[in-house]
């Protein structure tokens, strides 16, 4: 009877109660309440519960006595129990077959074309449909193939691709010179810091200050030179990767459509929502689309 009811559990079908109510009919004689924590109770999958003891967390230890489900069985009714593990609708197309769903707007009525899979002869067939009342519907394989086409237009021209890299770390550098100009003005003051030091102890060396003022002075340099360092460290970070950031967004570039093909399923919906900050409108024979991102534009034509 329990094992029944971990497995039933387990689907996240049904709510405890629901188990619960069923479990009655067939013959289990304990109380609603009593059933909740039963249910809970990690002795059905050979676990005993160990208590808080002083310094020792709850827990639980393997049992000698036989197992009724499996541990696996009882911590996926523990995550469904815990909202964890939420039913999943079933769905029988296959998203890796509808990249473009959600991004693709309907030529004749401007609503958002959804996704769907039939079923063929022997096999499934994805296409991108509008509202029944409306009835336009596209092949998504074709779709698909077609969108790659358009991503082909905005590739790269491999002679150009050296010369692209080149612009855009110039404009780097020039945007990061008041990065440059605060370290600079951030190492004077290093090394202010450090001189002032250091008089002060050719001051105490000579008898010329006392021992506490020295040692306050010292403390307020060292105090201030730390915070300087910091501020150094945090100044240069990042600078060394931007060449290899650089090369990395333009070869994206240069391959556009090589790198939309590799990409998995969320990798190919964050390219496309990265080109096109506004829907793609497909008619039937291309995509269309009103705006797209100013970079791919303007390397791409
Ligand atoms: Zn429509």
């Amino acid at each position: 009877m329990m094992r029944w009811a971990y497995e039933e559990l387990s689907t996240g079908k049904w709510l405890i109660d629901q188990i619960w109510r069923a479990a009655s009919e067939k013959g289990l004689k304990t109380g609603r309440k009593n059933f909740w924590q039963i249910i809970r109770n990690p002795i059905y999958c050979g676990r005993i519960p160990i208590a808080k003891y002083k310094e020792e967390e709850a827990h639980t230890a393997k049992g000698q006595h036989e197992a009724i489900i499996s541990e696996g069985l009882f911590y996926k009714v523990m995550d469904v129990l815990n909202g964890r593990n939420k039913p999943k609708k079933t769905t029988i197309c296959s998203p890796d077959m509808l990249p473009l769903r959600g991004f693709l707007i309907c030529p004749e009525c401007g609503s958002m074309l959804s996704g769907s899979a039939s079923k063929g002869y022997n096999n499934y067939y994805h296409y991108y449909h509008c509202i029944a009342k409306c009835g336009v519907r596209y092949n998504a394989e074709k779709v698909n193939k077609l969108f790659i086409e358009e991503l082909k237009k905005y590739t790269i021209d491999p002679v150009l691709h050296e010369a692209y890299a080149m612009i855009l770390k110039q404009v780097y550098q020039y945007v990061s010179s008041e990065d440059n100009n605060e370290l600079a003005s951030v190492k004077k003051q290093l090394e202010d810091f450090n001189i002032r030091f250091s008089k002060a102890r050719d001051k105490m060396l000579n008898d010329v200050i006392l021992d506490f003022e020295y040692r306050k002075i010292k403390s307020d340099c060292e105090k201030n030179i730390l915070i300087l360092e910091n501020r150094l460290i945090n100044l240069s970070r990042g600078k060394e990767n931007i060449i290899q950031l650089i090369g990395k967004a333009t070869g994206l570039l240069k391959n556009l459509h090589e790198t939309y093909l590799e990409a998995d399923s969320a990798g190919k919906r964050r390219l496309i929502s990265s080109i096109y900050p506004q829907k793609l409108t497909f008619d039937g024979t291309q995509h269309r689309t009103v705006r797209m991102n100013e970079a791919v534009r303007v390397l791409g034509t």
